[in-house]
Protein backbone atom coordinates (compact mmCIF):
# COMPACT_ATOMS: atom_id res chain seq x y z
CA UNK A 1 0.00 0.00 0.00
CA UNK A 2 1.44 3.28 -0.95
CA UNK A 3 1.84 5.85 2.11
CA UNK A 4 1.54 9.03 0.29
CA UNK A 5 -0.95 10.03 -2.25
CA UNK A 6 -1.17 12.82 -4.55
CA UNK A 7 -4.36 14.58 -5.36
CA UNK A 8 -7.68 12.61 -6.34
CA UNK A 9 -7.32 14.36 -10.03
CA UNK A 10 -4.04 14.00 -10.50
CA UNK A 11 -4.14 10.09 -9.92
CA UNK A 12 -7.34 9.33 -11.40
CA UNK A 13 -5.07 11.50 -14.69
CA UNK A 14 -2.21 9.23 -14.23
CA UNK A 15 -2.38 6.17 -11.92
CA UNK A 16 -1.88 2.81 -14.90
CA UNK A 17 -1.18 5.71 -17.60
CA UNK A 18 2.68 5.08 -18.15
CA UNK A 19 3.61 6.11 -21.83
CA UNK A 20 4.05 2.89 -23.52
CA UNK A 21 7.43 1.39 -23.70
CA UNK A 22 7.10 0.09 -27.52
CA UNK A 23 6.29 4.01 -29.06
CA UNK A 24 5.70 6.33 -26.19
CA UNK A 25 1.72 6.13 -27.10
CA UNK A 26 0.53 8.61 -23.90
CA UNK A 27 -3.32 6.19 -24.36
CA UNK A 28 -2.63 3.00 -22.85
CA UNK A 29 -2.65 0.48 -25.93
CA UNK A 30 -5.53 -2.02 -26.19
CA UNK A 31 -3.81 -5.75 -25.77
CA UNK A 32 -6.62 -7.42 -27.82
CA UNK A 33 -4.94 -10.58 -27.27
CA UNK A 34 -6.33 -13.80 -25.89
CA UNK A 35 -3.07 -15.27 -25.54
CA UNK A 36 0.88 -14.00 -25.19
CA UNK A 37 3.61 -15.95 -26.69
CA UNK A 38 6.34 -17.18 -24.94
CA UNK A 39 9.64 -16.34 -26.19
CA UNK A 40 11.00 -20.12 -24.89
CA UNK A 41 9.57 -23.17 -23.44
CA UNK A 42 11.72 -22.17 -19.88
CA UNK A 43 9.94 -18.95 -19.66
CA UNK A 44 6.41 -20.40 -20.48
CA UNK A 45 7.62 -22.55 -17.55
CA UNK A 46 8.70 -19.86 -15.45
CA UNK A 47 5.07 -17.86 -16.12
CA UNK A 48 2.93 -20.85 -15.09
CA UNK A 49 5.22 -21.48 -11.98
CA UNK A 50 5.09 -17.67 -11.29
CA UNK A 51 8.87 -17.38 -10.99
CA UNK A 52 8.38 -15.06 -14.19
CA UNK A 53 7.06 -11.95 -14.72
CA UNK A 54 4.93 -11.50 -17.87
CA UNK A 55 1.24 -12.69 -19.00
CA UNK A 56 -0.04 -15.87 -19.96
CA UNK A 57 -3.73 -15.88 -20.96
CA UNK A 58 -5.77 -12.94 -20.52
CA UNK A 59 -8.37 -14.61 -17.95
CA UNK A 60 -5.90 -14.55 -15.97
CA UNK A 61 -3.73 -11.13 -16.82
CA UNK A 62 -3.61 -8.77 -19.38
CA UNK A 63 -1.65 -5.51 -19.94
CA UNK A 64 -4.84 -2.88 -20.30
CA UNK A 65 -6.93 -5.11 -17.32
CA UNK A 66 -3.76 -4.13 -15.16
CA UNK A 67 -3.44 -0.58 -16.00
CA UNK A 68 -7.17 -0.04 -15.05
CA UNK A 69 -6.44 -2.57 -11.59
CA UNK A 70 -3.63 -0.32 -10.88
CA UNK A 71 -5.57 2.83 -11.35
CA UNK A 72 -8.57 2.08 -9.29
CA UNK A 73 -6.47 0.24 -6.31
CA UNK A 74 -4.61 3.44 -6.21
CA UNK A 75 -7.84 5.81 -5.94
CA UNK A 76 -9.43 3.11 -3.38
CA UNK A 77 -6.37 3.29 -1.53
CA UNK A 78 -6.08 -0.43 -1.70
CA UNK A 79 -3.32 -3.35 -2.18
CA UNK A 80 -4.67 -4.44 -5.51
CA UNK A 81 -7.32 -4.72 -7.51
CA UNK A 82 -9.25 -7.43 -9.82
CA UNK A 83 -11.51 -6.34 -12.83
CA UNK A 84 -14.19 -8.45 -13.92
CA UNK A 85 -17.29 -8.57 -16.78
CA UNK A 86 -19.74 -7.09 -14.30
CA UNK A 87 -20.04 -5.73 -10.88
CA UNK A 88 -21.93 -8.91 -10.50
CA UNK A 89 -19.53 -11.21 -11.85
CA UNK A 90 -17.09 -9.24 -8.86
CA UNK A 91 -19.90 -9.45 -6.22
CA UNK A 92 -20.06 -13.22 -7.22
CA UNK A 93 -16.52 -13.79 -6.74
CA UNK A 94 -16.09 -12.77 -3.62
CA UNK A 95 -19.18 -14.74 -2.18
CA UNK A 96 -17.11 -17.31 -3.72
CA UNK A 97 -14.25 -17.16 -2.38
CA UNK A 98 -15.28 -16.86 1.22
CA UNK A 99 -18.33 -18.54 2.27
CA UNK A 100 -17.82 -21.60 3.31
CA UNK A 101 -20.63 -24.62 3.73
CA UNK A 102 -22.99 -23.68 6.32
CA UNK A 103 -21.44 -20.36 7.49
CA UNK A 104 -23.47 -17.49 7.92
CA UNK A 105 -23.52 -14.05 6.53
CA UNK A 106 -24.93 -10.65 7.71
CA UNK A 107 -25.85 -7.92 4.88
CA UNK A 108 -27.57 -4.78 4.13
CA UNK A 109 -31.18 -5.46 4.03
CA UNK A 110 -31.33 -3.18 0.52
CA UNK A 111 -28.56 -4.03 -1.04
CA UNK A 112 -28.62 -4.24 -4.71
CA UNK A 113 -31.00 -6.61 -5.61
CA UNK A 114 -29.00 -9.68 -7.53
CA UNK A 115 -26.44 -9.31 -4.73
CA UNK A 116 -29.16 -10.69 -2.03
CA UNK A 117 -30.84 -13.15 -4.71
CA UNK A 118 -27.26 -14.95 -4.77
CA UNK A 119 -26.83 -15.30 -1.56
CA UNK A 120 -30.25 -16.44 -0.75
CA UNK A 121 -31.19 -18.49 -3.99
CA UNK A 122 -27.63 -19.97 -4.78
CA UNK A 123 -25.60 -20.32 -2.18
CA UNK A 124 -28.19 -21.46 -0.12
CA UNK A 125 -28.34 -24.41 -2.05
CA UNK A 126 -24.39 -25.12 -0.44
CA UNK A 127 -26.00 -24.33 3.29
CA UNK A 128 -25.26 -21.15 3.08
CA UNK A 129 -27.35 -19.03 5.41
CA UNK A 130 -27.67 -15.25 5.48
CA UNK A 131 -29.27 -12.36 7.66
CA UNK A 132 -30.31 -8.99 5.52
CA UNK A 133 -31.01 -6.53 8.18
CA UNK A 134 -31.47 -2.82 8.58
CA UNK A 135 -27.41 -1.79 8.84
CA UNK A 136 -28.27 1.96 9.27
CA UNK A 137 -28.92 0.25 13.32
CA UNK A 138 -24.82 -1.27 14.31
CA UNK A 139 -27.08 -2.94 17.11
CA UNK A 140 -28.87 -4.73 14.28
CA UNK A 141 -25.78 -6.55 12.99
CA UNK A 142 -24.52 -7.49 16.36
CA UNK A 143 -28.01 -8.83 16.88
CA UNK A 144 -27.84 -10.85 13.30
CA UNK A 145 -23.90 -12.58 13.95
CA UNK A 146 -23.67 -16.12 14.72
CA UNK A 147 -21.26 -18.46 15.69
CA UNK A 148 -20.73 -19.41 12.11
CA UNK A 149 -20.67 -15.88 10.68
CA UNK A 150 -17.56 -15.52 8.53
CA UNK A 151 -18.89 -11.92 6.56
CA UNK A 152 -20.71 -8.85 6.99
CA UNK A 153 -21.25 -7.02 3.86
CA UNK A 154 -22.71 -3.91 3.47
CA UNK A 155 -23.74 -1.37 0.87
CA UNK A 156 -23.69 2.38 1.79
CA UNK A 157 -25.73 4.51 0.53
CA UNK A 158 -28.10 2.63 0.32
CA UNK A 159 -30.60 2.66 -2.59
CA UNK A 160 -33.44 3.95 -3.10
CA UNK A 161 -33.67 5.27 0.37
CA UNK A 162 -30.39 7.21 0.52
CA UNK A 163 -29.74 5.78 4.39
CA UNK A 164 -25.78 5.12 5.61
CA UNK A 165 -24.45 2.43 7.10
CA UNK A 166 -21.63 3.57 9.58
CA UNK A 167 -18.74 2.11 8.05
CA UNK A 168 -16.19 2.73 11.30
CA UNK A 169 -18.87 0.87 13.68
CA UNK A 170 -18.88 -2.03 11.06
CA UNK A 171 -15.22 -2.24 10.79
CA UNK A 172 -15.59 -2.38 14.68
CA UNK A 173 -17.77 -5.45 15.10
CA UNK A 174 -16.28 -6.72 12.52
CA UNK A 175 -13.08 -7.12 14.34
CA UNK A 176 -14.65 -8.30 17.48
CA UNK A 177 -16.14 -11.13 15.66
CA UNK A 178 -13.76 -12.20 13.00
CA UNK A 179 -15.71 -11.61 10.09
CA UNK A 180 -14.43 -9.84 7.08
CA UNK A 181 -16.10 -6.20 6.04
CA UNK A 182 -17.19 -5.70 2.00
CA UNK A 183 -18.08 -2.92 1.19
CA UNK A 184 -20.04 -2.04 -2.11
CA UNK A 185 -18.51 1.55 -3.03
CA UNK A 186 -20.84 2.10 -5.78
CA UNK A 187 -22.91 4.91 -4.91
CA UNK A 188 -19.93 7.09 -3.32
CA UNK A 189 -17.04 6.13 -5.57
CA UNK A 190 -13.46 6.84 -3.80
CA UNK A 191 -13.59 10.66 -4.38
CA UNK A 192 -16.25 10.73 -1.64
CA UNK A 193 -16.04 7.32 0.68
CA UNK A 194 -12.66 5.41 1.29
CA UNK A 195 -13.65 2.10 3.22
CA UNK A 196 -10.28 0.57 3.02
CA UNK A 197 -9.14 3.71 4.78
CA UNK A 198 -11.91 3.02 7.62
CA UNK A 199 -10.22 -0.38 8.08
CA UNK A 200 -12.79 -2.30 6.09
CA UNK A 201 -10.83 -5.51 4.53
CA UNK A 202 -12.38 -5.43 0.01
CA UNK A 203 -14.58 -3.14 -1.54
CA UNK A 204 -16.90 -3.91 -4.50
CA UNK A 205 -17.56 -1.51 -7.55
CA UNK A 206 -20.32 -1.80 -10.56
CA UNK A 207 -17.62 0.53 -12.57
CA UNK A 208 -20.90 0.28 -15.06
CA UNK A 209 -22.00 3.32 -13.02
CA UNK A 210 -19.91 6.36 -11.72
CA UNK A 211 -16.35 4.73 -12.49
CA UNK A 212 -16.93 4.24 -16.02
CA UNK A 213 -19.51 6.94 -16.31
CA UNK A 214 -20.91 7.06 -19.50
CA UNK A 215 -23.88 4.62 -19.24
CA UNK A 216 -21.82 2.28 -22.52
CA UNK A 217 -19.96 -0.30 -19.90
CA UNK A 218 -21.07 -3.15 -17.63
CA UNK A 219 -17.62 -4.15 -15.76
CA UNK A 220 -16.87 -4.58 -11.88
CA UNK A 221 -13.83 -4.54 -10.09
CA UNK A 222 -12.82 -5.93 -6.49
CA UNK A 223 -10.13 -4.20 -4.74
CA UNK A 224 -8.36 -5.95 -1.46
CA UNK A 225 -6.57 -4.65 1.31
CA UNK A 226 -4.03 -7.14 1.74
CA UNK A 227 -1.60 -9.13 -0.86
CA UNK A 228 -3.23 -12.47 1.01
CA UNK A 229 -6.57 -11.16 -0.49
CA UNK A 230 -5.99 -9.86 -3.16
CA UNK A 231 -4.31 -13.85 -4.49
CA UNK A 232 -6.56 -15.56 -3.73
CA UNK A 233 -9.63 -13.73 -5.23
CA UNK A 234 -7.59 -13.69 -7.82
CA UNK A 235 -6.72 -17.51 -8.00
CA UNK A 236 -10.47 -17.68 -7.98
CA UNK A 237 -11.52 -15.62 -10.80
CA UNK A 238 -8.85 -17.31 -12.87
CA UNK A 239 -10.33 -20.59 -12.34
CA UNK A 240 -14.28 -19.95 -12.61
CA UNK A 241 -13.76 -16.91 -15.16
CA UNK A 242 -16.29 -13.66 -15.05
CA UNK A 243 -12.82 -11.44 -16.33
CA UNK A 244 -13.52 -7.99 -17.84
CA UNK A 245 -12.08 -7.79 -22.06
CA UNK A 246 -9.10 -5.83 -22.76
CA UNK A 247 -11.26 -3.69 -24.80
CA UNK A 248 -14.00 -2.74 -21.92
CA UNK A 249 -11.20 -2.15 -19.39
CA UNK A 250 -9.71 0.38 -21.42
CA UNK A 251 -13.00 1.79 -22.08
CA UNK A 252 -13.63 1.99 -18.10
CA UNK A 253 -9.80 3.34 -18.04
CA UNK A 254 -10.90 5.93 -20.06
CA UNK A 255 -13.79 7.50 -18.73
CA UNK A 256 -12.45 6.96 -14.66
CA UNK A 257 -9.90 9.57 -15.57
CA UNK A 258 -12.21 12.00 -15.36
CA UNK A 259 -13.91 10.49 -12.34
CA UNK A 260 -13.84 13.44 -9.79
CA UNK A 261 -14.77 16.16 -12.57
CA UNK A 262 -17.98 14.32 -13.19
CA UNK A 263 -18.65 13.10 -9.56
CA UNK A 264 -18.43 17.13 -8.36
CA UNK A 265 -20.00 18.29 -11.11
CA UNK A 266 -23.04 15.56 -10.39
CA UNK A 267 -23.09 16.66 -6.93
CA UNK A 268 -23.10 20.17 -7.18
CA UNK A 269 -26.29 19.73 -9.17
CA UNK A 270 -27.82 17.39 -6.57
CA UNK A 271 -27.02 20.01 -3.45
CA UNK A 272 -28.88 22.88 -6.05
CA UNK A 273 -32.09 20.66 -7.15
CA UNK A 274 -32.25 19.16 -3.48
CA UNK A 275 -32.60 23.01 -2.39
CA UNK A 276 -35.16 23.45 -5.01
CA UNK A 277 -37.05 20.31 -4.14
CA UNK A 278 -37.22 20.98 -0.23
CA UNK A 279 -38.60 24.42 -1.33
CA UNK A 280 -41.55 22.76 -4.13
CA UNK A 281 -45.01 23.13 -2.64
CA UNK A 282 -45.63 19.44 -4.81
CA UNK A 283 -42.93 17.78 -2.68
CA UNK A 284 -43.61 16.06 0.50
CA UNK A 285 -40.20 15.41 1.45
CA UNK A 286 -36.49 15.50 0.71
CA UNK A 287 -33.85 12.58 1.12
CA UNK A 288 -30.53 13.71 0.67
CA UNK A 289 -26.63 13.64 2.72
CA UNK A 290 -26.26 17.39 2.46
CA UNK A 291 -29.27 18.56 3.23
CA UNK A 292 -29.84 20.83 6.78
CA UNK A 293 -32.74 18.19 7.63
CA UNK A 294 -30.98 14.65 6.68
CA UNK A 295 -31.56 12.62 9.44
CA UNK A 296 -27.62 10.72 9.46
CA UNK A 297 -25.85 14.19 8.34
CA UNK A 298 -23.25 13.73 11.48
CA UNK A 299 -22.94 10.17 10.17
CA UNK A 300 -22.46 11.60 5.81
CA UNK A 301 -19.94 14.58 7.54
CA UNK A 302 -17.65 12.07 9.06
CA UNK A 303 -17.86 9.11 6.75
CA UNK A 304 -17.86 10.88 3.15
CA UNK A 305 -16.24 14.00 1.53
CA UNK A 306 -19.74 15.15 0.02
CA UNK A 307 -23.34 14.16 0.09
CA UNK A 308 -22.95 12.69 -3.84
CA UNK A 309 -25.07 12.41 -6.67
CA UNK A 310 -27.91 10.61 -5.92
CA UNK A 311 -31.18 11.65 -3.71
CA UNK A 312 -35.04 10.69 -3.13
CA UNK A 313 -37.99 13.06 -2.59
CA UNK A 314 -41.48 12.28 -2.41
CA UNK A 315 -44.13 13.58 -4.44
CA UNK A 316 -48.07 14.75 -3.16
CA UNK A 317 -50.36 12.00 -4.96
CA UNK A 318 -48.71 9.40 -3.89
CA UNK A 319 -48.65 6.12 -6.69
CA UNK A 320 -50.47 8.06 -9.17
CA UNK A 321 -48.12 11.31 -8.62
CA UNK A 322 -44.72 9.27 -8.84
CA UNK A 323 -46.10 8.28 -12.23
CA UNK A 324 -47.37 11.39 -13.65
CA UNK A 325 -43.73 12.87 -13.19
CA UNK A 326 -41.70 9.91 -14.72
CA UNK A 327 -44.14 10.71 -18.12
CA UNK A 328 -43.77 14.76 -17.40
CA UNK A 329 -39.63 14.70 -17.26
CA UNK A 330 -38.00 15.50 -20.56
CA UNK A 331 -34.52 16.18 -19.86
CA UNK A 332 -33.85 13.63 -16.91
CA UNK A 333 -34.28 10.04 -18.52
CA UNK A 334 -36.46 7.42 -17.24
CA UNK A 335 -33.79 4.82 -16.83
CA UNK A 336 -32.68 2.09 -14.17
CA UNK A 337 -28.65 2.36 -13.21
CA UNK A 338 -27.04 5.33 -12.32
CA UNK A 339 -23.69 7.22 -11.86
CA UNK A 340 -23.42 8.10 -16.24
CA UNK A 341 -23.15 11.89 -17.37
CA UNK A 342 -27.02 11.86 -18.10
CA UNK A 343 -29.08 12.44 -15.04
CA UNK A 344 -31.83 9.41 -14.70
CA UNK A 345 -34.99 9.59 -13.03
CA UNK A 346 -36.75 6.40 -11.55
CA UNK A 347 -39.95 5.71 -9.64
CA UNK A 348 -39.57 2.43 -7.92
CA UNK A 349 -43.17 2.11 -6.95
CA UNK A 350 -44.84 1.55 -10.71
CA UNK A 351 -40.72 0.36 -12.26
CA UNK A 352 -38.04 -1.38 -10.05
CA UNK A 353 -40.19 -2.42 -6.96
CA UNK A 354 -43.45 -2.72 -8.89
CA UNK A 355 -43.95 -6.77 -7.62
CA UNK A 356 -43.49 -6.02 -4.31
CA UNK A 357 -46.60 -5.27 -2.12
CA UNK A 358 -46.97 -1.73 -1.15
CA UNK A 359 -46.63 -3.35 2.61
CA UNK A 360 -43.30 -5.05 1.70
CA UNK A 361 -42.44 -1.69 -0.23
CA UNK A 362 -43.09 0.45 2.89
CA UNK A 363 -41.46 -1.78 5.00
CA UNK A 364 -38.15 -1.17 3.15
CA UNK A 365 -38.74 2.27 3.14
CA UNK A 366 -39.98 2.73 0.01
CA UNK A 367 -43.11 4.45 -0.44
CA UNK A 368 -45.33 4.59 -3.24
CA UNK A 369 -44.61 8.80 -3.71
CA UNK A 370 -40.27 8.19 -3.64
CA UNK A 371 -38.32 9.24 -6.67
CA UNK A 372 -34.89 8.23 -6.71
CA UNK A 373 -33.12 10.86 -8.86
CA UNK A 374 -29.76 9.85 -9.83
CA UNK A 375 -28.22 13.30 -11.41
CA UNK A 376 -25.71 13.62 -14.26
CA UNK A 377 -23.67 16.66 -15.49
CA UNK A 378 -26.00 18.94 -17.49
CA UNK A 379 -26.05 22.12 -16.54
CA UNK A 380 -28.05 22.93 -12.95
CA UNK A 381 -30.42 25.52 -14.62
CA UNK A 382 -31.50 23.28 -17.48
CA UNK A 383 -32.05 20.43 -14.96
CA UNK A 384 -34.30 22.45 -12.47
CA UNK A 385 -36.29 24.09 -15.33
CA UNK A 386 -37.29 20.19 -16.30
CA UNK A 387 -37.78 19.00 -12.58
CA UNK A 388 -39.84 22.29 -11.76
CA UNK A 389 -42.21 21.83 -14.88
CA UNK A 390 -42.90 18.13 -14.36
CA UNK A 391 -43.84 19.51 -10.80
CA UNK A 392 -46.20 21.84 -12.25
CA UNK A 393 -48.35 19.03 -13.62
CA UNK A 394 -48.86 18.31 -9.49
CA UNK A 395 -49.86 21.84 -7.90
C1 LIG B 1 -25.47 -1.83 -10.58
C2 LIG B 1 -25.02 -2.24 -9.24
C3 LIG B 1 -24.47 -3.52 -9.02
C4 LIG B 1 -24.36 -4.57 -10.12
O1 LIG B 1 -23.46 -4.19 -11.09
P1 LIG B 1 -23.53 -4.70 -12.63
O2 LIG B 1 -22.36 -4.00 -13.23
O3 LIG B 1 -24.85 -4.27 -13.17
O4 LIG B 1 -23.39 -6.17 -12.60
C5 LIG B 1 -24.03 -3.82 -7.74
N1 LIG B 1 -24.13 -2.94 -6.73
C6 LIG B 1 -24.67 -1.73 -6.90
C7 LIG B 1 -24.76 -0.79 -5.74
C8 LIG B 1 -25.13 -1.32 -8.15
O5 LIG B 1 -25.68 -0.11 -8.31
Amino acid sequence: MQDEHQGFDTEAVHAGSEPDPHFGAVSVPIYQSSTFAFDSVDQGAGRFAGTESGYIYTRMGNPTVAALEEAVALLEHGHGAIATSSGMAAISNVFFTYLEANSHIVGTDSVYGPSRVVVEKYFSRFGVESSFVDTSQPDNIKKAIRPETVMLYIETPENPTIRLTDIAACVEIARENGLLLVVDNTFATPLLQRPLELGADIVVHSMTKFLNGHADVVAGIIVTSTEEQWARLRRALNHHGGCIDPHQAWLVHRGLRTLGLRVRQAQENAIAIAEFLRQHPAVEWVRYPGSPDYAQRELAERQMEGPGAILCFGVKRGLEGGRKIMEAVNLATLAVSLGGVETLIEHPASMTHASMSTEDREAAGITDNLIRLAVGCENTEDLIADIGQALETLV
